[in-house]
């Protein structure tokens, strides 16, 4: 069979799976393959999975499965399927995937091109019923994710400091996937950091399953701090540096001064709390409980004086009480949280909660999780309207949609938080080099009123230059 030549490549999951399907889709430019984003095009498709939740498990072999119906007709000559899912389940994903052709385990990312090449004989591969397969153990690779082909826009990109987990939450299936935590070398990420930069990014995320954790497994320090502190220095043309993955109970004094500090660093903390109930805490295994996590977002608020605070909760963890779910909910509307992510409890087979008892059905949890989110919605809009009237740095997300120019202000993180809508009157009239035209500049605006979540404002100076 002649080789492939136009690869297609699904990216599903979180930023952390998004940054491997980045480093793959480079290693295939480099191996000469043309990337098409025509998947009834393409010759062979990349599926890049997450095994985190049931639902992204069964979101993963549907789409597995609508792909490989395109193998009838001959176009498509091959599946390779990576990340989480092969990683977790391996060859017994065949039974209910039979199109698979390759499977590629995240320890064996740098072998997506061999995967994709039929019949290759190099790399870490086991041919096993009739399908290709790189399923190596876990082992600290350098985690090189230089020379990416991304797919974030071109100005905002994740950055991630280090991969696998260390922490123990009951609920979690990651570290059982991406194995024990191992850092990137300080030096690997400044430089991806200036490549980045180089490549048109103006805003890099810091992700991590525990970023509060980094260098632990370097030098036995944390060394967040550090980091923050040379990306705020050394690389130039950065506009904004945003810290996403905090682990609260070993989140650091010298983590917040650098927050504070550092002025490329913008005032924002994505710190995932899961609960608050000490008790539901305690279950959960997150090693602290309310009175700490309350000292710690006051400390937060205190020395970093307008941040924006984003988490995630957790809504009926087995064994969760009305009277312990009331205590999130009440938390919830005093709190104030600029941002939050509520899930319903997934009983996950090999984790610790997936076996306890007093599991809550599905409609207690689905209730609890609207409940939560109606809240939030109440304090959300209450904070954006206390946003009417003020002037902030907002950077442009994309061209102009019904008039109106979809941009961030800091405390606001690409996909995952509200926009900022710039009504800067008739489009065709702005300049076309006005900062306010261009995807990835900085605009001052005014803010003028609130939709929804979103923020609408009118710019007050076009031009305003990255710190430099
Ligand atoms: S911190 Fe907890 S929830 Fe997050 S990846 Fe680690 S074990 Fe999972």
């Amino acid at each position: 069979m002649s080789q492939p030549k136009r690869v297609s490549f699904v990216s599903l999951g979180c930023a952390k799976n998004l940054v491997d399907s980045e480093k793959m889709l480079g290693q295939l430019v480099e191996a000469g393959y043309h990337i098409t984003a025509d998947e009834a095009d393409a010759e062979v498709v990349v599926i890049n999975t997450c095994g985190f939740l049931a639902a992204s498990r069964d979101e993963a072999v549907e789409i597995i499965n609508q792909v490989a119906e395109r193998k009838k007709d001959g176009r498509l000559k091959r599946i390779v399927v990576t990340g989480c899912l092969v990683q977790r389940d391996g060859e017994s994903l065949l039974g209910i995937a039979p199109g698979i052709d390759a499977l590629v385990g995240v320890n064996n990312r740098d072998d997506v091109v061999n995967a994709v090449l039929a019949g290759a004989s190099k790399g870490r591969k086991k041919r096993a019923a009739k399908v290709d397969q790189f399923l190596g153990e876990y082992y600290p690779r350098q985690d090189d994710d230089t020379a990416r082909l991304r797919i974030t826009p071109q100005h905002y990109a994740y950055l991630r400091i280090s991969e696998g987990c260390d922490q123990k939450c009951t609920f979690c299936t990651i570290p059982s996937i991406r194995g024990p935590m191992h850092s990137k070398s300080a030096d690997g990420i400044v430089a991806e950091a200036r490549e980045l930069v180089g490549d048109g990014v103006v805003e890099i995320s810091l992700i991590g399953q525990d970023t509060t954790s980094y260098g632990l497994d370097i030098d036995g320090g944390q060394r967040l701090a550090h980091i923050l502190r040379r990306l705020n220095s050394e690389v130039d043309g950065l506009g904004w540096l945003r810290l996403m993955y905090v682990y609260p109970s070993v989140m650091t004094d010298e983590i917040i001064d650098a927050v504070a500090e550092c002025d490329r660093v913008v005032k924002y903390i994505d710190m995932p709390l899961q609960h608050i109930s000490d008790g539901v805490l305690k279950r959960m295994y997150r090693r602290v409980n309310r009175q700490a996590t309350e000292a710690l977002l006051q400390k937060i608020r205190r020395r970093i004086p307008g941040v924006a605070l984003r988490t995630t909760m957790i809504a009926g963890f087995p064994g969760e009480t009305e009277k312990e779910f009331e205590e999130l909910l009440a938390f919830v509307k005093t709190f104030e949280f600029d941002a939050l992510g509520v899930f319903a409890y997934s009983q996950e087979p090999d984790t610790p909660a997936g076996r306890m008892k007093d599991q809550l059905s599905e409609e207690v949890k689905e209730e609890r999780v609207n409940e939560l989110m109606l809240a939030q919605q109440e304090v959300a809009f209450k904070l954006a309207d206390r946003r009417i009237g003020q002037e902030f740095s907002v950077l442009i997300e994309g061209s102009a949609e019904d008039g109106l120019i979809p941009s961030r202000h800091a405390g606001q993180a690409p996909q995952v938080d509200s926009l900022t809508w710039i009504d800067a009157g008739s489009t065709d009239r702005i300049p076309a080099d006005a900062d306010v035209a261009n995807i990835g500049r900085f605009v001052k605006v005014r803010c003028t009123s609130r939709e929804g979540y979103d923020l609408v404002a009118k710019p007050v100076s076009i031009n305003l230059p990255v710190i430099s």
